[in-house]
């Protein structure tokens, strides 16, 4: 009997956690609640960083970020049923955008759910997660933690990285076992992201493919910026002198000063280049699926894609030279077999490109001067790329339409991974998610520029990152809607327009009722200061910045997606 007494013990709580700091994961995202609230104390107790936000789906987006920076799958942690669903819009998010993250969720009893019997917050959340992410585990035994964590690290971040759902019943926190089995139950995982080399014969077909190239062009994807393999690429594409264009979140894994960038003519190097290298991006939508007139069709391209996902090569149109393999790995092998003495882009090419970066950058600095009140958005983001030159090591997170959009092609980023957006699905709602994980995960100042309706999404979460006291300064584009401010209801009834906000909103009060700092800014001038401000003392900030609430257009630059009647407009 008294040896039972004196025996050490862990619990499922315990193993979790041990778990995930055996392999170096010391930061939860999360809300708290029935069964995992314990979970979160405990982690702290035990050392890591434990994130709690208003709402999960924010904390899943800064899971998520976190993967994309660091590499190592972010954690989001949610309650049962509706937490867990909410968890899931980030973790889909996530898998879309490749992005490790670990979606862990408490649930109900197995017994009962599966009888339907009506269990607090019933559901099957295993089946339901399952067809929204990479893989999706869940543990019934405490014994089986150790191996369940290391198979969703390993799912996470191996190959094509993505979201992973482990789902724990409320049950298994409790169930106890031996300290030092447990312990010994635990796996480091090694090379959880092993290198994958490219074939020889891969590499010599892409040279080939590229060496009969009159007008190439690079195009680099946040698959590239993920990779943190900068100087790798950067390398190629220097050694090349193959022009490249950034896709918006690999901006700054090569400065958007750099001579070989044709950000500023995207549109002439996506029609008349005949070979075109993809490097860790995908031909999808915000590519026009790489077909069509904006790629110069009917004249023929040839595509090298290098990416880890060998089913991602045909995706949309046919690729020359698939070359299969991790981006580092593919891309020293590519330098090296071009060797010392390969043939340089054709003169013609590259005196055009500039000829047309120059004609469109002269027009967009004279249009960032314009000192009209309301500002418009050209004059607000001017001072912003001003900010965001000074002080390359900020992050720039970026939503909205209008702000979206504008702000991608007016703020340059100058270092890798600096710039965190809507990603692939474009999405609103990811802005104080990403801004308190960069923050969280890098120390850097962030700056979020939303647009206000995408700001709403999130907004919240501003009271978090009062809490943590995180070094983030939030402008938001205030022109009373959603792509512009001047909707009216046509009937004269006293609802508004569906697509308008309450007029000249406070959004910096917000910041201050939760001890922030507020700005209400109404020139380019007030903007600087107080971001400039922010910046410098590291307190979090809200300049709430009034734009005019006639300049935008609708959806953007992709008012093509969205489909408006010809009939029915009064
Ligand atoms: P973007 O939106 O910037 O074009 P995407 O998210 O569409 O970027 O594409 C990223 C691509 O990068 C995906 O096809 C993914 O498989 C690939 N990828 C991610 N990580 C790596 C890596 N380490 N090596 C090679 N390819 C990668
Ligand atoms: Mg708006």
């Amino acid at each position: 009997m008294a040896s039972s007494e004196t025996q050490a013990l862990t619990d499922g709580f315990h193993l979790v956690i041990d778990a995930l700091k055996l392999n170096d994961i010391n930061t939860i995202y999360g809300v708290p609640g029935i069964p995992i609230t314990d979970l979160g104390r405990i982690a702290q107790a035990e050392g890591m960083r434990v994130i709690s936000f208003r709402h999960e789906q924010h904390a899943g987006n800064a899971a998520s970020i976190a993967g994309y920076l660091t590499k190592k799958p972010g954690i989001c942690l949610t309650v049962s049923a509706p937490g867990f669903l909410n968890g899931l819009t980030a973790l889909a998010n996530a898998t879309t955008n490749c992005f490790p993250m670990i979606l862990i969720s408490g649930s109900s009893e197995r017994e009962i759910v599966d009888l339907q019997q009506g269990d607090y917050e019933e559901m099957d959340q295993l089946a339901i997660a399952k067809p929204l992410c990479k893989a999706a585990f869940r543990i019934l035994h405490a014994e089986d933690i150790g191996i369940a964590v290391a198979r969703a690290i390993r799912a996470a971040v191996s190959g094509r990285p993505g979201g992973v759902y482990l789902d724990l019943p409320a049950k298994l926190f409790a169930q106890v076992m031996d300290a030092a089995e447990g312990q010994k139950s635990l796996v480091k995982v090694v090379d959880p992201a092993p290198r994958q080399l490219p074939a020889a014969e891969s590499i010599s077909r892409a040279l080939d493919v590229l060496k009969t190239a009159e007008r190439p062009l690079i195009i680099l994807g946040k698959g590239a910026a993920y990779a943190q393999e900068d100087e790798i690429v950067r390398n190629f594409v220097e050694k090349s002198g193959v022009p490249y264009l950034p896709m918006s979140m690999a901006k700054g894994l090569l400065p958007d000063d750099h001579p070989l960038s044709a950000g500023a003519a995207r549109s002439l190097v996506l029609k008349e280049s005949d070979v075109v290298v993809m490097i860790g991006a995908r031909l999808n939508w915000l590519l026009s699926h790489g077909k069509g007139k904006s790629w110069g069709a009917p004249k023929l391209k040839r595509f090298i894609q290098v990416d880890i996902e060998p089913r991602e090569m045909d995706s949309n149109v046919e690729i020359a030279a698939p070359v299969v393999g991790d981006i580092g790995s593919c891309l020293s092998a590519m330098s090296v077999a071009m060797g010392d003495s390969w043939p340089s882009v054709p003169a013609e090419w590259t005196a055009t490109i500039k000829q047309r970066k120059d004609v469109n950058l002269e027009k967009m600095s004279a249009k960032l001067l314009s000192n009209t009140v309301p500002m418009g958005f050209h004059s607000a983001l001017g001072a912003l790329r001003t900010i965001v030159k000074q002080r390359p090591d900020a992050i720039l997170v970026n939503e909205g339409a209008n702000t979206l959009d504008f702000a991608r092609s007016i703020i340059d980023i100058y270092k890798p991974r600096k710039r965190l957006d809507v990603g692939t699905w474009g999405i609103m709602g990811i802005g104080m998610g990403a801004a308190i994980a960069a923050a969280i995960e890098t120390g850097h100042p962030v700056l979020a520029v939303e647009g206000d309706s995408a700001f709403g999404f999130s907004g919240m979460e501003i009271e978090t990152i009062c809490r943590y006291d995180l070094p983030v300064c939030v402008v938001v584009f205030n022109n009373n809607g959603i792509y512009r401010g001047t909707d009216t209801n046509p009937t004269g009834g006293p609802d508004a327009a569906p697509t308008v906000f309450v007029k000249d909103a406070r959004y910096d009060q917000m910041m201050a009722a939760f001890g922030g700092v507020g700005v209400y800014a109404t020139t380019p001038d007030e903007l600087t200061c107080a971001v400039n401000e922010a910046m410098d003392s590291g307190k979090p900030t809200l300049v709430n910045v009034v734009i005019d609430e006639n300049s935008g257009t609708e959806s953007g630059r992709i008012g093509n997606l969205n489909p408006q009647s010809v009939v029915s407009k009064k």
